[in-house]
């Protein structure tokens, strides 16, 4: 199983010979929306349709999808309009009810992948199938939780695989809806870099502003493909308004996405590329060194704290010493966050290396 997802070559998201675009709306709705939605979409650049029969609501009273008859509507739009279809399944009986209904690509929604036992039903019910099954990202992030789904699904005999990136719930506020983990998906395609990754700007941004910006950045990684929510009338649309965009914006979006190319023959790319490199390289040890270099000046204020009976932490030095270096930061043009989380590392270190140096009882 470790090995299928880590060896089968993922034919199936290479079959357009472009990436792979699936766009459709929130929630079927209606047949009537559903054909016109299909109708205005460009078979050049979508191949999949997609849209949510059963649809999983932060809130009881939300509108919760339309149930099985969507389903028809899904074959419907495939024989009128020739595009694949695609929907979200959250249960063993939706899993059922879609291989039944010969839908062609299937999905594990953000608040299934949390729950093992959910994805352990489904992968039960979709046993051995040939349909491609996509995952999403847990709400939470947690990577291991993520590539446990695809275990469980592989080690029923479903080979043909995929995840969407979805974004990530935080307390906080953010511009984003569900805040994108680029290192996490990074980490995600390290481990298993067969497994294709499509990006899923509308559940990330929840509104239409940033959706071309996070498309963007996830093709600067290599993603292969994207899942776009889109609706003939979106600011009427029954779920997802905020988010979601005519098939006509959609296309444009799709057309402005520049594809990076995985690497460069050109010389002149190459050398400058190498030289750029080596001077990341010697900055980065440079870095290195000052850490070491601190990290031993830490050593010597616990003993000097130790030896006076000082307390090791010092709030009102540590606030003084965060928004210092967040101003200085600042000027230098260095993102805030960037220096918070930085600081916040080193002085978590610092912190344990003197509380290691008080415990000792030298
Ligand atoms: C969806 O794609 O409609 C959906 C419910 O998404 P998510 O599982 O990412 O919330
Ligand atoms: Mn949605």
């Amino acid at each position: 199983m470790g090995n299928l997802l880590l060896e089968k070559d993922q034919e199936w998201a290479k079959q357009f010979g472009q990436p792979i675009v699936i766009a459709g709306p929130c929630s079927a709705e209606s047949e009537e929306q559903m054909l016109e939605t299909a109708r205005r979409m460009d078979k050049n650049y979508i191949n999949i349709f997609r849209a949510g029969i059963w649809k999983p609501r932060t809130k009881p009273g939300s509108f919760e999808g339309v149930g099985e008859i969507g389903l028809k509507w899904l074959n419907n739009v495939k024989k009128e309009t020739g595009f694949k279809t695609a929907t979200e399944i959250a249960n063993a009986e939706h899993a059922k009810l879609a291989l039944e209904y010969d839908i062609d690509y299937l999905w594990i929604g953000a608040r299934s992948t949390v729950s093992p036992f959910i994805v352990q039903e489904i992968a039960e019910a979709l046993k051995g199938t040939k349909k491609p099954v996509i995952v999403k990202n847990p709400v939470n992030p947690d990577l291991e939780l993520w590539i446990g789904a695809l275990e469980r699904l592989a080690a029923q005999g479903i080979e043909n695989l995929g995840v969407i990136h979805r974004g990530f719930s935080t307390y906080k506020k953010t511009k984003y809806r569900n805040k994108p983990k680029w290192q996490m998906a990074l980490d995600f395609k390290k481990r298993l870099p067969k497994i294709p990754m499509l990006i899923d700007p509308s559940h990330i941004a929840g509104n239409r502003e940033l959706l071309y910006e996070v498309s963007q950045q996830a093709f600067d990684l290599e993603y292969d493909g994207i899942m776009i929510e889109s609706h003939r009338n979106p600011d009427e649309a029954w779920s997802d308004a905020s988010q979601q965009v005519t098939p006509e914006r959609v296309l444009e979006i799709i057309k402005a996405i520049q594809l990076r190319m995985h690497s460069s023959d050109n010389s002149a790319y190459n050398s400058a590329l190498q030289t750029l490199r080596y001077e990341i390289d010697e900055l980065d040890q440079g870095l290195l060194d000052a850490l070491a270099h601190r990290m031993k000046v830490s050593e010597r204020i616990g003993l000097l704290k130790k030896e006076n009976n000082v307390a090791i932490y010092q709030p009102n030095r540590w606030d003084e010493l965060l928004e210092k270096a967040k101003l200085d930061g600042e000027k230098s043009g260095l993102s805030t966050e960037m220096v918070e989380k930085i600081y916040k590392a080193i002085h978590q270190a610092s912190i344990e290396i003197q509380s290691k140096i008080m415990i000792d009882k030298k």
